[in-house]
């Protein structure tokens, strides 16, 4: 199968082929996609995705290509601008994770996916790529420097947990209420290294309304983040 076969749109398809030169899925691709791209009616009911493969696999951008494909048809604004607020959010828990998956990331957003950063649907429809930005919170710059960054607005943001927290409660300048994707990647990790209340705490912040259901299975080991549940229209991948 290639990227377009499972459904993934044009614009990434191309991009993949143009600029990263990826045109063949992996395997954990090739099973993850089409839950998000063409799920079946079981798929639409399962709000929580658990995805577990091996680091080298392409598990980075079994998650990214499925949030990005999601966004997309919601470009109308030609520039980013901050009413957009965060609508994709993943966690990662140590900094240079963080940093790889952002990596992974901006290479995806490379040119915003086209020239322009516009483009015309087979309907006529215009479609704008720009505002598609991504942000990394990992405690690597001032807290003022990030809170600053999130102000302008960060459509998809790759952060550690504590950051996160920390701008959730600390700080006014966090508009996470349109989040439409939660991916905790290495989820079994940040259990281990004592997220769990931390992740709680994101959960709550950004909707206490709203819960989740968290579930991270290695070695036969089962960590659970709660009995929450959540917004049909959100995504949580563990990986
Ligand atoms: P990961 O397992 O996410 O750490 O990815 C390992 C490497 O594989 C990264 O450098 C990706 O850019 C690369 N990669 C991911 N998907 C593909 C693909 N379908 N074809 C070729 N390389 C890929």
């Amino acid at each position: 199968a290639t990227f377009a076969d499972l459904g993934l749109h044009p614009l990434l398809v191309a991009h993949l082929q143009s600029k990263m030169s990826i045109t063949k899925p992996t395997s954990i691709q090739r099973t993850a996609l089409p839950i998000f791209t063409n799920p079946s009616s079981e798929d639409m009911n399962a709000r929580d995705v658990f995805i577990q493969s091996q680091t080298g696999s392409g598990k980075t951008m079994s998650f990214l290509l499925p949030i990005i494909h999601d966004l997309l048809p919601l470009s109308t604004h030609s520039y980013i601008d901050r009413s957009i607020g965060t609508l994709a959010i993943i966690i990662a828990p140590t900094r240079e994770l963080a940093k790889q998956i952002c990596d992974v990331l901006e290479a995806l957003l490379t040119l915003k996916l086209c020239p322009e950063g516009e483009h015309e649907d087979a309907e006529g429809s215009m479609h704008y790529t720009r505002w598609l930005v991504s942000g990394l919170l990992s405690g690597g710059a001032t807290r003022a420097h990030e809170k600053a960054r999130l102000r302008k607005g960060v459509p998809i943001l790759v952060s550690t947990p504590g950051r996160l927290l920390d701008h959730l409660q600390n700080t006014s300048s966090f508009d996470a209420g349109k989040c439409r994707w939660l991916v905790l990647d290495e989820a079994d990790r940040l259990m281990e290294l004592g997220f769990e209340e931390t992740i709680r705490g994101i959960i709550q912040g950004l909707d206490g309304r709203r819960k989740l259901a968290l579930q991270a299975v290695r070695d036969g080991k089962t960590f659970g983040v709660g009995g929450w549940d959540w917004d049909r229209q959100r995504r949580t991948i563990l990986c």
